[in-house]
């Protein structure tokens, strides 16, 4: 990898932890222009009109209350606003689809006040018959994640979570998780893996790979999210009818259409919220050229 590329990728994901300056410049109207590519408005109206929009498109959506590292009201707030979410959408004629992070329902204050919040959320997705994704995190966070969505899936909730390709112990965990039946979203990973990291990213591409063949050979529902054409393409055989493609809202946009027109299943995973700093700096953070691409929409050329 280029050393450059390293250490900006190092210095953004620690930037996207930095949840004071987050605060601060989230705050900006400046900011908040910054990163409309990325994000898809302020509140839940905005949000569904975005899916609405992408409906129109042939794709479907999950829609994601942004919001990290949060406890207390702020992160009652972000469940009751997941849970609106997928009222909605049910509203709107759409698919109610969330993805949810734990550390945005109160991680922090242990597992069984997350477990709460997610609980009353995955209540609303059952009635509304929808289906809520819990995001893959920090990899201190991981242990907790697989035994709350376990637990869920046990008692009959429409859960799914995702797994990192660029962790080792994704090969456990894609074990432990397919044989519980849990959905998977196969992801490379966009958090830092510390110690239990597989490699550079030729490395990454392998176990996504290798993983991707262990998920197709189950029968949990599957959903590869990757903006790498290549990797989609060399996958597009065995999933045919298997596995759906997932992209970021913003992110190759060219390459949806394309895999649609493929035949592909083409879900946008799609944030909008006031809380944007961790996640945009974590798509900067995979590639500096949209950092180049920000600063150019905020000083005009
Ligand atoms: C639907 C979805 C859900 C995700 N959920 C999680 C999750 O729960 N946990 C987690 O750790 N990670 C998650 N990720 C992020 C993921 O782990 C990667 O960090 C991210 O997708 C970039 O990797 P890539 O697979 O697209 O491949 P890369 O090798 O990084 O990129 C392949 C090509 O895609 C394009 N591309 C990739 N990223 C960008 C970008 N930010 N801006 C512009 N072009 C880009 C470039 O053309 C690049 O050459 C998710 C990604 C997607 C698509």
């Amino acid at each position: 990898m280029n050393p450059l590329f390293s250490v900006s990728r190092a210095v953004l994901l620690r930037m996207s932890r930095a949840a004071a300056l987050g605060a601060l410049v989230q705050r900006t109207s400046w900011g908040r222009r910054a990163v409309q590519r990325f994000v898809a408005g302020n509140t839940i109206d905005e949000a569904v009109a975005a899916a609405v929009e992408m409906k129109g498109r042939g794709f479907t959506v999950t829609l994601d209350r942004l919001g990290e590292a949060s406890s207390g009201a702020k992160a009652d707030t972000y469940a009751a606003d997941a849970a609106r979410l997928l009222e909605a959408q049910a509203a709107a004629g759409l698919e109610p689809n969330v993805s949810v992070k734990l550390t945005a329902i109160g991680l922090a204050e242990g597992s069984a006040v997350a477990t709460a919040r997610l609980e009353r959320i995955l209540m609303t997705a059952q009635r509304v018959n929808g289906f809520v994704r819990v995001d893959a995190e920090h990899a201190e966070s991981l242990d907790a994640l697989h035994e709350i969505v376990l637990a869920a899936r046990a008692a009959g909730r429409p859960v799914g979570t995702v797994l990192q390709a660029n962790m080792r112990r994704s090969v456990a965990d894609c074990e432990r998780l397919t044989s519980a039946g849990v959905p998977i979203r196969l992801v490379k990973g966009a958090y830092d893996p510390g110690v239990d990291g597989v490699g550079d990213p030729v490395a990454v591409d392998a176990a996504y790979l290798a993983l991707a063949s262990t998920l197709l050979a189950t029968s949990v529902p599957l959903a590869f999210g990757t903006h790498d054409e290549r990797i989609l393409t060399q996958l597009a055989e065995r999933s045919r009818g298997r596995a759906e493609a997932q992209l970021l809202y913003g992110v190759r946009s060219d390459l949806a259409d394309r895999l649609a027109t493929a035949g592909w299943r083409v879900r946008i995973y799609t944030p909008y919220g006031p809380d944007w700093w961790p996640y945009s700096l974590r798509r900067m953070a995979e590639r500096p050229a949209n950092l180049r691409f920000v600063l150019r929409s905020l000083f005009g050329r």
